[in-house]
């Protein structure tokens, strides 16, 4: 749907500060880490049924994109990336030696920053150490975001020894200007030839991440640019607005705030976005992910078992998520563990041999149950509120309140509201945070820390 054409009781909704809903309660409500004895005692008790999944932060890259909002700094001598790479194996060590009975590790995820930041023997090394220390599981995923600017043909080769089964590509734009605006050269021959060559090295998924509110982008060069995108038929296509918060991001001060569109803008390009994957064959997934149709992403959410975390939408069930690196953030049935920010802080913890934990949270049995409504209706765009009640054990009648909340925004055309299951209609799916949202108790004293929701 146009921007002209929605309704004009959305406008409000669009405009709002919403968390995207990656966890729940979200990340803004951690609480600063007493030392590492909660860590030890929520890792030691992991289940010898359950499979665990681990995230790797690798806080590196070769060059400084102006729109980025990740952890990274770039480097200039590899030196400072090599003892970083030490570092991560003793903090393997660390997380392994203290980690309860497991079934073996289903799922492995290198981000950043860039992992191609890394040496290509490092990134084998690192990942050998990871599944040896991890116990990796035979059918795993191991998934890897690679910036395709800087990808050697040597670590297009490492990828396949370190047995990464998916690669994620920031693609962004393949718009020259607006390429130019961002201080990220990528021509499309180079996302091309990566794509190509990742395949034959084996890697048998490949993500594309796109981008719409950068400067200079408008809904034709958006649409040129996914048009051209899935000509290289990615497994999976992710699509982001950027958020502008040059006083966090202090090298965001580089985009011009006058080449940036305005709300009706960026939802043209959002749309212009959807128009182009759906009619290339892509299934709408959640609020932000495309797929092949034969993609397991595709499966999980035709299923009903689609999952939301903190690398976005995934069908990895594993309810154990180990964080590695600095600011990486873990799951732990007691709660949430956030690693140190800062390099230099993450890197003195586990060089004394301790968990290098900063933040945490520990959820309650009703967090738990909101938790697992806002994850259906951004997986599913519909939950039955009491049959999740219930399976948590509380009374069906527990979260009347928030449906309530929700049954205010049914007149909007929000949502559908009736005998406590909610829907949210297909054209609705942009702003499905805000219905989320309504079972979300932390949102009052968190909601000015958070991104517009288009
Ligand atoms: S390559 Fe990725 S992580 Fe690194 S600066 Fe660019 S956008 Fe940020």
């Amino acid at each position: 749907m146009s921007f002209a054409a929605l309704p004009a009781a959305w406008r409000p909704h669009v405009e709002r500060n919403l968390p995207r809903y990656t966890s729940y309660p979200t990340a803004v409500s951690f609480e600063p880490a007493e030392g590492e004895t909660e860590a030890r005692r929520w890792l030691a008790a992991t289940r010898a049924d359950q499979t665990i999944s681990a995230y790797v932060h690798v806080p590196f890259c070769r060059r400084l994109c102006w729109y980025c909002g990740c952890h990274t700094s770039v480097f200039h001598e590899y030196d400072r990336v090599r003892a970083f790479y030490q570092t991560l194996r003793l903090e393997v060590d660390l997380w392994a030696d203290a980690m309860g009975p497991h079934a073996g590790a289903a799922h492995l995820h290198f981000g950043g920053g860039s992992p191609n930041a890394l040496s290509p023997d490092d990134f084998v090394g690192l990942a050998r150490h990871m599944a040896e220390r991890f116990r990796l599981r035979p059918d795993a995923e191991v998934a890897a975001e690679l910036d395709p600017g800087m990808l050697s043909d040597a670590f297009i080769d490492a990828t396949g020894e370190a047995g990464v089964t998916r690669v994620s590509l920031g693609v962004q734009t393949f718009d020259p200007v607006v390429q130019r605006k961002v201080n990220r050269i990528q021509p499309f021959e180079q996302v091309e030839g990566a794509t190509a060559r990742l395949r034959r090295a084996g890697v048998r998924a490949i993500n594309f991440d796109l981008m719409y509110g950068l400067p200079g982008q408008t809904p034709e060069n958006v649409a040129a640019s996914t048009a051209a995108a899935v000509t290289l038929r990615p497994d999976r296509v992710a699509v982001f607005g950027y958020a502008h918060v040059p006083w966090m991001k202090k090298h965001q001060v580089m985009i011009r705030e006058a080449d940036l569109a305005d709300v009706a803008g960026r939802w043209e390009q959002a749309e212009a976005a959807d128009q182009t994957l759906v009619a290339a064959g892509y299934v709408r997934i959640g609020l932000d992910h495309y797929a092949l149709p034969g993609d397991s992403l595709s499966v999980a959410a035709a299923e009903g078992v689609l999952r939301r975390n903190f690398q976005g939408y995934t069908d990895d069930p594993a309810p154990v998520l180990v964080p590695i690196g600095p600011s990486s953030i873990g799951r732990f049935a007691e709660g949430f563990l956030q690693n140190a920010i800062t390099t230099d802080v993450w890197g003195r913890e586990v060089e004394a041999g301790r968990l290098p934990v900063a933040r945490r949270l520990a959820v309650t049995a009703e967090d738990e149950l909101r938790a697992a409504v806002i994850e259906r209706l951004m997986c599913d765009l519909a939950v039955d509120v009491g049959a999740v009640c219930q399976a948590h054990g509380f009374d069906p009648s527990t979260l009347d309140g928030s449906i309530a909340a929700a049954a205010a925004l049914q007149a909007d055309g929000l949502c559908v509201v009736e005998a406590g299951r909610i829907r949210i209609p297909a054209a609705a799916s942009r702003v499905m945070r805000v219905v989320a949202a309504c079972f979300d108790t932390c949102l009052p004293v968190t909601a000015a820390r958070h991104a517009r929701a288009v």
